[in-house]
């Protein structure tokens, strides 16, 4: 059943709407959040990315690091058509602002995270496949410390026995980065079924701390004498409680412990997606899950201001059957460059894995107002504002700034939301 008595109604509960709801609500709006079901927020990595901030080899230099300083600057210089560009330079320079509200209300929900570092030269962290880059935050259990080379020793733990634990890139990664990067072979647990649970399972279980138990003395055996700094662990570090999982981590192996970024079936992207709902809870936003979702026809009845914040293919804001649409308000959806409507998906896709593919690009169109724009590039409807992954002209992934993105539209839509009044 949807309200009708807040000031202002998000569609979309991923970090975009969440973001836009907290805004909102932070200028004192009474906020509803209606969202059909968790999106691509759920199933991100933990990184929070604005912009390419170096790989690999690169990122341990800090010559290259300043050198490309300015990062969500370049990706707006380069990519005219993305969303950092849309919202103008005014709207741009509120990132910090953005980014520094909602880490400071997932921090309190429980899920602390790195110091938001759009200027300098962000944080490192490493993912399942080895592979390691800078990102403007993450979360705290993720950051790698940089401490001076000579004295680390990084001791990466690989489950034998489990099936979808294993650390092999991510072993191979690190020691294409850093020296002094050895295994940690620890046998999982012996127990009926044990080698199938999935990283959700195990981070509900080590947050309770008789769950902990068996797993903690296998680490503790297997670190000792291996005089180690840090200890990487694939990413099932709790999903309530990561801060205190990784403090006893730390204190069982007496290293500084770190987890990779989320993969498939990411506890990192589950892990935020709930601490957003605390947060939401807490700032008395009023949350509705509806497996049916808004329509049109159910939003028209609302008499305040309408974020529209649905996401993507995962999401649910964009589908493709006989056309691509967005699918609310039949919205038109472009790459930033092309309309896209009806073109078959080979048209759209590119037969290079990393070349550029339309149909990533693809969403709806914002004016500096954060306006959903209409076939003839006016706003389409008064009230109605947008955030995250639904606008299109940027591809999160190969931009770089998935998040970036989805952070700094919701809070200028959320503010713009805040700030509407019926003419
Ligand atoms: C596997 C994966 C890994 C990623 N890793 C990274 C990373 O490392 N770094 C990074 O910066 N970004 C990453 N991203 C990208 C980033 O997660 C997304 O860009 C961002 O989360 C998009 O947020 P959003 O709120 O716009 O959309 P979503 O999180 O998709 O949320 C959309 C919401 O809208 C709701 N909705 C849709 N239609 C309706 C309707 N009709 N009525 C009500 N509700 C509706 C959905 O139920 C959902 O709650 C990753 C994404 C994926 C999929």
């Amino acid at each position: 059943m949807m309200t009708t008595s807040s000031d202002v109604l998000v569609v979309g509960g991923g970090m975009a709407g969440a973001v836009a709801a907290l805004a909102a609500a932070t200028r004192g709006r009474s906020v509803t959040l209606l969202r059909k079901a968790p999106g691509a927020t759920a199933l991100a990595s933990g990184a929070i990315d604005l912009a390419p901030m170096g790989e690999q080899r690169h990122v341990t230099s800090v010559a290259v690091a300043s050198a490309t300083a300015g990062w969500l600057e370049a990706v707006a210089s380069r990519s005219p058509s993305h969303p950092y560009c849309a919202v103008g330079p005014r709207g741009l320079a509120l990132i910090g602002d953005a980014a520094d509200m909602i880490l400071g209300r997932l921090a309190d929900a429980g899920l602390p995270h790195a110091p938001f570092d759009a200027k300098g030269r962000g944080h490192l962290v490493v993912d399942l496949t080895g592979k390691v880059r800078r990102v403007a935050s993450a979360q705290a259990s993720q950051k790698l410390e940089e401490t001076e080379p000579g004295k680390r020793r990084i001791g990466v733990v690989r489950f034998r026995r489990h099936l979808s634990l294993d650390t092999g890139l991510t072993l191979a990664g690190l020691r294409a980065v850093f020296a002094n990067v050895v295994p940690v072979e620890v046998d999982w647990p012996d127990e009926a079924d044990g080698a199938f649970l999935l990283p959700v399972e195990i981070g509900r279980r080590l947050d309770d701390p008789r769950g902990r138990s068996a797993l903690f003395k296998l680490l503790r055996t297997a670190v000792a004498g291996k005089r180690l700094t840090h200890l990487v662990l694939p990413p099932i570090a709790g999903l309530e409680h990561v801060s205190e999982v990784m403090r006893a981590v730390s204190d069982v192996t007496g290293t500084k412990a770190v987890e990779t970024l989320g993969g498939e079936a990411s506890l990192p992207g589950h892990r935020l997606d709930r601490a957003l709902s605390r947060a939401l809870e807490a700032a008395g936003v009023r949350l509705e899950t509806n497996a049916h979702g808004a329509s049109d026809g159910k939003l028209k009845r609302f008499p305040g201001a309408i974020v529209l914040a649905s996401g993507r293919f995962i999401g649910g804001g964009l589908e493709r059957r006989d056309r691509l649409r967005e699918t609310i308000f039949d919205l038109p959806v472009d790459d930033g460059a092309r309309p896209i409507k009806d073109e078959p998906l080979d048209v759209l896709t590119s037969r290079r894995g990393l070349g550029a593919h339309r149909v990533f690009r693809a969403g709806i169109r914002i004016d500096e107002n954060l306006r959903p724009l209409d076939v003839g590039g006016k706003p389409f409807r008064e009230g109605l504002f947008a955030a995250g992954s639904v606008i299109g002209g940027h591809d999160p992934q190969a931009d770089f700034s998935g998040m970036g993105v989805a952070i700094l539209t919701g809070y200028l839509a959320g503010l713009r939301a805040a700030e509407w009044k019926r003419s």
